[in-house]
C-alpha cells in the first residue's frame, strides 16, 4: 500500500499522489451526501453541534457505518476544512491534512481511512476528483448556510430549499424594490 495525503488545497480537496490510471467508478452520488451530512454536523440556525463531544460525533460515525470516529478535535479541524472549501468565509483553514492508506482490498483499488474523519476527507476527494466539488455547496442565507449537493442541469442552485431560504430572500427583495420614499 502506499501512503498518501488527502488535503484541502486552495479551497479544494485533493488526493495527493494519487494514481490517475485508475478513473474513480464508485458512488460519487454517495460521497457528496456523506460531506454533506458531515458539513451539516453543525447547524448555524440553532446552534445545534454534533460535534459538541466525542458520544455525540462518534453516534454519528456509527450511524453511517464509517470506520471508529477518532479524536474529535481532527473532526472539528477536518469540517472547518470542509466548509471552508465549500465556501463558508467564516473558515479561514486552506490546508488540512489527514493519513489515508489506498491500494488494491478485495480486489479493487481504493482509499482506506483510519478513522471517520479520514473517511469523509476522501469522500470529498473522490468528490472532486470526479470534478464535482463545486456542487458542494453552503445555503446564500447568512442565517442558514445548511449544506446540500447542487443536482441542477447548469449549477445555479443557491438555496438549501427555494421554500424556506429562497422565498425568504425573494421576499426581501421584493420589498426592497417596492418600498417608496
Ligand atoms: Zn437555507
Amino acid at each position: 500500500m502506499i501512503l498518501l495525503y488527502v488535503t484541502t488545497h486552495d479551497r479544494t480537496p485533493v488526493i495527493l499522489a494519487v494514481n490517475r490510471r485508475f478513473p474513480y467508478a464508485g458512488d460519487v452520488d454517495g460521497d457528496a451526501q456523506l460531506v454533506v451530512d458531515f458539513l451539516n454536523t453543525f447547524d448555524t440556525e440553532t446552534g445545534h453541534d454534533e460535534l459538541a463531544n466525542h458520544d455525540s460525533w462518534e453516534a454519528w460515525a456509527a450511524s453511517r457505518g464509517l470506520p471508529p470516529a477518532g479524536s474529535l478535535a481532527t473532526a472539528r479541524a477536518a469540517r472547518h476544512a470542509l466548509r471552508g472549501a465549500a465556501g463558508d468565509d467564516n473558515s479561514d483553514a486552506r490546508r488540512f491534512a489527514v493519513e489515508v492508506l489506498v491500494g488494491v482490498v478485495d480486489g479493487v483499488p481504493q482509499t482506506v481511512a483510519r478513522d471517520a474523519a479520514a473517511a469523509v476527507l476522501a469522500a470529498a476527494a473522490r468528490v472532486s476528483e470526479a470534478g464535482r466539488w463545486s456542487r458542494v455547496k453552503l445555503c446564500a442565507a447568512d442565517t442558514c448556510r445548511w449544506a446540500f449537493v447542487d443536482g441542477s442541469r447548469n449549477r445555479s442552485r443557491t438555496w438549501c430549499s427555494m421554500d424556506v431560504c429562497g422565498n425568504r430572500a425573494k421576499a426581501r427583495s421584493f420589498r426592497a424594490r417596492t418600498r417608496r420614499p
